[in-house]
């Protein structure tokens, strides 16, 4: 049974009746188990992924709950500065951009504030 992620009992039935639905739990990371849309890496089957992704999309089903999108497809979910990696690194360069960037800001706002609340 698939582990979902950090939610209530209750919460975490429905999301898996909604979307995790018939997958089976084949990911192990850390302790729990996990099926293949909710595994938290993005170490995972990306073709598969992009099947079931597809698939539901093509059903107007867009219930994503939950869901660790791997790289890939998180890159193609970006817009206008969409940058295509080549590589692995590149793709791992663009996620840690993702994390750092909102937090440099909020350094940055942090810093700014301290400046002027002496
Ligand atoms: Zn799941």
């Amino acid at each position: 049974m698939c582990n979902v992620g950090n939610y209530p009992d209750e919460v975490k039935q429905h999301i898996r009746q909604d979307v995790c639905r018939n997958l089976v739990a084949g990911y192990e990371v850390g302790d729990a188990a996990n099926c293949l849309l909710h595994a938290p890496t993005i170490d995972k089957n990306k073709d598969e992924f992009d099947r079931i992704f597809k698939e539901r999309i093509s059903r107007n089903d867009y219930n994503f709950q939950a869901v660790v999108f791997p790289a890939r497809i998180a890159a193609t979910l970006q817009n206008v500065d969409y940058r295509k990696p080549t590589t692995k690194k590149g793709e791992i360069a663009i996620i840690l951009e993702k994390i750092f960037a909102p937090l440099q800001a909020a350094l940055l706002a942090l810093a700014i504030r301290r400046k002027f609340m002496r």
